[in-house]
């Protein structure tokens, strides 16, 4: 509590009176004195009664914090999901910088990222930035050169405070406008308030905004709320972890930790916060994640499949082709499981192509060799009528029955099906959502199989269990390869199977990167393709979702494709994320049964269509989609004898990091080193990224690309604690409890599986 008290002394510091007689007392008071803060004490005012002070004051709405106020509050909340004091509490800064450190005029370059700089202001003048809007430029200099500090807004409240010929310490980030480096919206200081206040600290820190927000809530803005916010509740926030915790790992207390993540008091005591609050973190994520487990074991005996039966043999030995190393052992790891007494569930990991549906199949048989039902639940018609018609192939002459159920399911048949079910009569269905409808009852369901796992939600998954008295096993499938330390967050109850071997004799896929000059290049190859026999994907980005980029669109493209493909030589198709999903399934089979040469598409297909038949993936603006994405894509084609080909077809002009990205596509086609890459690269909170990469929620801080020991280490520190006291009971653990309660219900852990 020393910062506390601390700032207590700070002149800044308004003390929130609990009592009614001080409070009215002390708003007589000011407002006598100091009628222009009255606004700012009615705010105040306000807040203590809005505030319920038995609830925990961290949940009370940001507009009720001084210097917020409902519209503020309305942006925050849409931009950067700050709703409560605690949310705004627990933003944390990027990036602290080194208020130390100065640089000069020369030395600064549009590479850096934050400058401080010493030096004059040498003049002001105003400009028309058209429609009446107005910029003001401040020339700034030092010995060794000078450039412009730009401001569109506030521009009174400069004029009035920057004086021509006069010191100051200008602070903010370099860019480059019209070929000349300057400087939009810096702080600029008063070189005496510099070791005051507390935008003057020796550290500071810098917080992300939106293009939306800068304007109204800059870094300095922000900085303020975060202090008065402080002000208010440091006093008042509950420690999350138990004293033996604290003492045993050397962690900062919380207040104290928040404190110096916002305002580091020191350079050490800064590392020391972040230590905390990773800590905090993801000790947290694990520790519930253990916790349910124990909660589900408690309840969960397994169903034991001791035999391998006549039918598996038989299978086994028909089969066309050897199984790869990798297929057979992880066949071995789930026969395991399923012996053991005690309920499967595990995830099997395998690129595109690896041979999981057969993995599965094989499982679903040894299942009925036990006596045991089985289902394998698909995201769309169009998959699981590709499961079936290739698990019914493979099973040609094995004696087992097999179901299809979606919704296009004619109803009588559908009922034919419910009753063969009930009646044990079908050994394995396959279908879409349909199956997890109520009237579809198993009589002794064993194994549930779900593909493309990260469709379906936690809730749908969970329907399918509750159709077994005992749960069944459980096998989740997917090609998006998940680095480990984000499956030890997102998948911490499941056992992870890797299929990390391609069945011999698959031509790579070879990728190419081209840009518009060479598109009559490309139409002359599809060309030559098609004539060969082969079919082709065109894959852009989006459809009219987004009005200001340059996006190539769908409907453009397709037109351009008819054009250069004109019916009836070539037929094309086209698919989208919005078209109805008898169409949708309409066009797809078109192309599935080869009556349609080219597909125009957006990812839609992302998701295994399987057309051996198809030999080309051309990818329109590649520099749009994700890594993780466009291997997901590249992995439609190269499934049949022939050579395949992935074009990505991108800007002439592409960044940095978007070439490094496309490049790293064309040089490798290891899923794994790509998906982590794709999360160095974006990192695994990325908004649009976090759903393909599966972590449901945004971490604060701890960072999965650096942090995974610690994550390790913290799941070991849970488990222990679990082992002692699998309910969290005991008086040591009740704040434990508490915590994880409250942060459950924060991040929605429910959305991990
Ligand atoms: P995934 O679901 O992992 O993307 P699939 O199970 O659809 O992959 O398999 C892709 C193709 O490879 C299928 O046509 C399948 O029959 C074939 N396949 C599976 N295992 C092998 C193997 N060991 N050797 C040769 N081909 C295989
Ligand atoms: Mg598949």
């Amino acid at each position: 509590m020393l910062f506390y008290e601390k700032m207590k002394k700070s002149p800044d510091f308004k003390p929130v009176f609990c009592s009614y007689i001080v409070k009215k007392f002390a708003l007589f008071k000011i407002f006598c004195t100091f009628a222009v803060k009255l606004r700012n004490v009615l705010t105040l005012l306000y807040n203590c009664i809005n505030m319920d002070f038995r609830e925990d004051i961290l949940n009370t709405d940001i507009k009720f914090l001084p210097g917020v106020g409902p519209k503020k509050a309305e942006l925050l909340s849409a931009e950067l999901e700050i709703s409560t004091f605690r949310d705004l509490l627990y933003f944390f800064p990027f990036r602290h910088i080194d208020r130390t450190q100065f640089c000069t005029v020369r030395e600064i370059s549009p590479e850096m990222q934050y400058v401080q700089l010493r030096g004059e202001i040498v003049s002001i003048r105003v400009e028309n930035s058209g429609r009446g809007a107005k910029r003001m430029i401040l020339r700034f200099a030092d010995a060794t050169g000078a450039f412009n500090l730009v401001f569109f807004n506030g521009l009174t409240w400069i004029k009035d405070r920057i004086k021509p010929s006069t010191q100051y310490i200008v602070f903010g980030r370099p860019t480059v406008f019209n070929g000349e480096i300057n400087m939009v919206h810096p702080e600029i200081n008063e070189p005496e308030t510099e070791t005051e206040g507390i935008f003057n600290r020796n550290i500071s820190g810098i917080y992300t905004s939106t293009e939306k927000l800068r304007n109204i809530v800059g870094n300095r803005l922000f900085t303020k709320l975060m202090y008065n916010l402080l002000n208010m509740v440091v006093g008042k926030i509950p420690e999350t972890l138990p004293n033996r915790l604290l003492n045993k790992y050397r962690l900062l207390p919380l207040p104290e930790a928040l404190l110096n993540i916002h305002f580091p008091q020191s350079a050490d005591l800064l590392v020391q916060a972040r230590k905390r609050l990773k800590f905090e973190e993801l000790f947290f994520i694990r520790l519930d994640i253990l916790y349910r487990r124990n909660a589900k074991k408690q309840i969960s005996r397994g169903i034991v499949f001791s035999v391998v039966g006549n039918r598996f043999k038989h299978f086994y030995e028909q089969l066309p082709f050897p199984l790869t190393g990798a297929q057979k052992r992880v066949i071995r790891e789930m026969r395991q499981d399923m012996g053991s007494g005690k309920q499967m569930n595990r995830l099997l990991q395998g690129d595109v192509g690896s041979g999981k549906t057969l993995v599965a199949l094989m499982v679903m048989i040894i299942a009925a060799d036990n006596g045991y039902q089985s289902c394998l639940m698909a995201p769309t018609e169009i998959l699981a009528m590709q499961h079936f018609n290739s698990i019914t192939t493979f099973l040609t002459n094995i004696d087992l029955n097999v179901a299809l159920l979606t919704g296009s399911t004619k109803k009588k048949e559908r009922r034919e099906i419910f009753d063969a079910l009930i009646e044990g009569k079908i050994n394995i269905l396959v279908g879409t959502h349909a199956l997890i409808e109520d009237n579809v009852r198993f009589n002794k369901l064993g194994l549930a199989v779900i593909d493309e796992q990260h469709r379906f939600g936690v809730e749908q998954r969970a329907k399918l269990w509750e159709k077994s008295e005992i749960i069944p096993h459980v096998l989740v499938m997917t090609a998006t390869p998940i680095p480990r330390t984000l499956a030890m967050t997102v998948y911490g109850d499941l056992n992870i199977s890797i299929i990390d071997e391609l069945p011999p004799g698959r031509k790579p896929v070879q990728t190419l990167l081209f840009n518009d000059s060479k598109r009559l290049r490309l139409f002359g190859f599809m060309k030559e393709q098609i004539a060969l026999g082969r079919q082709i994907y065109v894959v852009y980005p989006l459809i009219k979702e987004s009005e200001k980029m340059d996006y190539k669109y769908l409907e453009d493209g397709y037109e351009s494709i008819v054009r250069a493909f004109p019916p009836p030589e070539y037929a094309t198709v086209v698919v989208h994320g919005q078209m109805k999903a008898v169409d949708k399934d309409f066009s797809m089979k078109l192309f599935v049964d080869g009556k349609a040469t080219i597909m125009v598409a957006t990812s839609v297909i992302e998701v295994g269509v399987n057309v051996p038949n198809a030999s080309v993936m051309v990818i329109e603006s590649a520099e749009r989609f994700g890594l993780s994405q466009l291997h997901q894509l590249r992995g439609r084609v190269g499934r049949g004898a022939d050579q395949s080909y992935c074009i990505l077809m991108a800007d002439y002009k592409l960044s940095q990091e978007a070439r490094r990205r496309l490049k790293l596509m064309v040089e490798t086609s290891d899923g794994f080193k790509i998906a982590e890459e794709d999360m160095r690269m974006r990192g695994p909170g990325d908004i649009e990224g976090t759903q393909q990469s599966g972590l449901p929620f945004k971490l604060n801080i701890a960072d999965l690309r650096e942090d995974g020991e610690l994550l390790e280490a913290v799941g070991k520190i849970a488990e222990a604690i679990l082992a002692d006291d699998p309910n969290l009971d005991s008086e040591d653990n009740r704040i434990l409890k508490i915590s994880l309660n409250r942060q459950a219900a924060l991040k929605d852990f429910s959305k991990i599986s």
